[in-house]
């Protein structure tokens, strides 16, 4: 069986291009520009990188962009004023904080002070409550990506057994809540370190999602033949970039598979634009979806 590789890059850039077409219109509606506010906090060097691709992907999608760098030393009050500024600024429509930030401040206090009309990335409790329901007012970007590069190999997930590996509030929680979704319907394991038999667990996946952040942790004799394989992990070996999955091997086996990079990094920035131009059109009362 010939394995298809997904390529997250090319259907990245079409659902970016989609929303370009409707910020135009919206702009052209509202004479408002959706403007997205990210927040950095430190040097980080990886930080800075994705920092940077977020604010060139709004400025091409023709939203406004506007990135606050702060020392390394800000203090928790001072990030937390800042915040409290954005979110009563009315030309402001989505906050992004990149994570992770420095030690001295409770990253949790952040995300639950940025207002959740403004949360782009989904991970404000009301935001989590909301999709936990089954009604998300924005998807959280990462777990998103994820579920559009698995319909476009699968339309039809109902009943498809999708296992887990890993379950953090960013990634491995939230894809559990996306893929039992009405209309989703996967039966969904979520699978964490302290999981028993976990090559039992995964080679039972009709759709296996790594996130963990282990180099190359999923090998061939995990997954099950035919199965979709998507990638989450972002590791660096050797000055390489590398998922949570032995891509060269477990391509032999599974039947769809996302390469690192190239997958599913590119469908997180492609959907972060999606829910600003939600934010701007729930903050100007235009229908948001
Ligand atoms: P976290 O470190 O927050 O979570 C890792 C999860 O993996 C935890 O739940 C942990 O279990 C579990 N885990 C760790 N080791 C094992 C193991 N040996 N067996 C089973 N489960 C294990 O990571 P994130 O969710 O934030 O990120 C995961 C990866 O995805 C990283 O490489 C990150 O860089 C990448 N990432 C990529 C994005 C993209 O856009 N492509 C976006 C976000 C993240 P436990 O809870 O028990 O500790």
């Amino acid at each position: 069986m010939s394995v298809t590789i997904i390529d997250g890059k090319a259907t990245a850039k079409r659902l970016r291009d989609e929303t370009g077409k409707q910020v135009a219109a919206f702009i052209e509606q509202t004479g408002t520009t959706p403007h997205l506010v990210v927040i950095l906090v430190g040097e980080d060097a990886a930080s800075q990188v994705y920092v940077r691709n977020k604010e060139k992907a709004c400025l091409a999608a023709g939203m406004r962009s506007t990135v606050h760098r702060l020392a390394a030393e800000t203090s928790q009050a001072e990030l937390l004023e800042l915040i409290g500024k954005l979110n009563t600024d009315p030309q402001v429509h989505g906050i992004l904080v990149q994570l992770p930030l420095p030690k001295q401040i409770e990253e949790q206090a952040i995300l639950d002070a940025i207002s959740p009309m403004k949360d782009v990335d989904a991970f404000h409790p009301e935001n989590v409550g909301l999709l936990a329901q089954g009604r998300p007012r924005f998807l959280p970007c990462t777990p998103a990506g994820c579920l559009q590069l698995i319909q476009q190999v699968c339309p039809d997930t109902s009943g498809k057994h999708a296992v887990i590996l890993g379950r953090s509030e960013i990634v491995g929680k939230p894809m559990g809540l996306l893929l039992i979704q009405r209309g989703v319907d996967a039966t969904v394991t979520i699978c964490h370190s302290r999981t028993r038999n976990l090559a039992d667990m995964t080679s039972q996946a009709d759709i296996l999602i790594a996130a963990i952040g282990k180099a190359n942790f999923v090998t061939e004799q995990m997954v099950k033949p035919g199965a979709i394989v998507i990638d989450v992990g972002i590791n660096r070996v050797d000055g390489k970039l590398v998922g949570d999955v032995d891509y060269q091997n477990v391509a032999h086996i599974a039947g769809a598979i996302t390469p690192v990079p190239g997958g599913v990094g590119p469908m997180t920035i492609a959907n972060l634009l999606k829910n600003a131009l939600t934010a701007a059109q729930l903050q100007t009362n235009q229908s948001a979806r």
